[in-house]
């Protein structure tokens, strides 16, 4: 049957502007990391990138890599926008990404303008698209020039590949090296998309902070795994299920959940209790309490996760005493 957006799909999401430039995110957007290769039927897949639409989650996030195999989610991708989407492509900001191994030899990973660009072509080509709204550079290249990787940013928006470049995952003082080339050869750069949850707080550390960088440069910041990959959810307090990220291995090791970090959960569990809501609900308000943070960038591997990490949104007000409480065990 022909997909039919939800008449109302704009009323309950909550658009917050993406640092000092005039594009609006969701502060809830969704990403086709884990969740969306072949591991995984096609029809929960389709499910949930629908359901995300007909809540108003207008950014779909990608990159060359996701799968498995690598390059899967983009075909999927594409096949839905073939499908269903593509009437509805100008309501939607979908991003992919370039950093990480996609083809053997030299030039298939990394920072290279040789990778980035012939990487972005073949995004496009699964995608079935002209153009991205974001391309990102995946990870900091240190022996690639940033002149060259930036530069290569550049190309892919001057010539309509892309209409906005980010970074992702650079430390604070690349990201202010790479604001300072991006600037020097006229580049704006959008967005920064780094890791970030109560059990992850890097991107405050330091002086300047990642933070601090991304402000001061009008960067707004996509956040991801906001839920430290399933960890802040109630799913792993009794054990390890077997349909679950930890259980699949890979990316989460069981050994991330250690005894102290399950007393560290239990108790945020119990704050989010208090506040009458789920743990994946108060971990996600709790990164966008930070106004620099633009989105909650989280997975899913099923539609009632989907609802449930959108309900944070009734009640993003955290309290300094609540805010306080959650510090002594917001650790990493
Ligand atoms: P999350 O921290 O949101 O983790 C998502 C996982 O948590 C789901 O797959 C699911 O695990 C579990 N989960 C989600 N919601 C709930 C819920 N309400 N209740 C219980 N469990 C839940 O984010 P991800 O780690 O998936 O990353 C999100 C996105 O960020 C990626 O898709 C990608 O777009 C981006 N990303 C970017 C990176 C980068 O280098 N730039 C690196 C990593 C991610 P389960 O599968 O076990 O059910």
């Amino acid at each position: 049957m022909t997909y039919q957006p939800a008449s109302d799909r704009y009323d309950s999401m909550t658009y917050r502007r993406c640092g000092r430039s005039g594009l609006d995110l969701p502060a809830i957007a969704l990403g086709l990391w884990q969740n969306f290769g072949h591991s995984h039927a096609e029809d929960t897949q389709r499910e949930i990138v629908l359901h995300a639409v007909d809540r108003g989650v207008t950014h779909i996030d990608l990159a060359n890599n996701y799968g498995p195999p690598p390059g899967a989610a983009e075909s999927f991708f594409g096949r839905l926008l073939a499908e269903d989407l593509a009437p509805y492509r100008d309501e939607l900001v979908i991003s992919t990404k370039a950093g990480y191994r996609m083809w053997p030899g030299p030039y298939g990973e990394w920072g290279s303008r040789k990778y980035l660009l012939a990487s972005l072509d073949a995004s496009l080509r699964r995608l079935g698209l002209d153009y991205v709204d974001i391309f990102y550079s995946h990870r900091d290249d240190p022996s690639t020039p940033l002149r060259e990787t930036m530069g290569a940013l550049k190309t892919a928006v001057d010539s309509g590949r892309a209409l906005y470049a980010g970074i992702s995952s650079y430390t604070a003082e690349r990201a202010a090296e790479a604001v300072a080339v991006a600037e020097d050869i006229g580049l704006s750069l959008l967005v920064h998309q780094p890791s970030y949850s109560m059990l992850n707080r890097w991107v405050e550390e330091g002086t300047p902070s990642v933070l601090d960088v991304t402000e001061e440069a009008g960067m707004g910041n996509v956040v991801f795994s906001p839920l430290a990959q399933g960890m802040l959810t109630e799913k792993y307090l009794h054990g390890v299920p077997a349909d679950s990220r930890a259980a699949r291995g890979g990316s989460l090791s069981e050994d991330f959940l250690s005894e102290e970090t399950l007393t560290h959960i239990r108790a945020l569990s119990g704050i989010a209790k208090e506040r009458g809501q789920t743990l994946a609900q108060l971990a996600i308000a709790w990164v966008l309490r930070d106004p620099r943070v633009t989105t909650a960038l989280i997975g899913a591997s099923s539609v009632a996760q989907l609802d449930d990490s959108l309900a944070a949104l009734d009640n993003l007000d955290l309290s300094d005493e609540e805010l306080e409480r959650i510090d002594a065990h917001a650790v990493d």
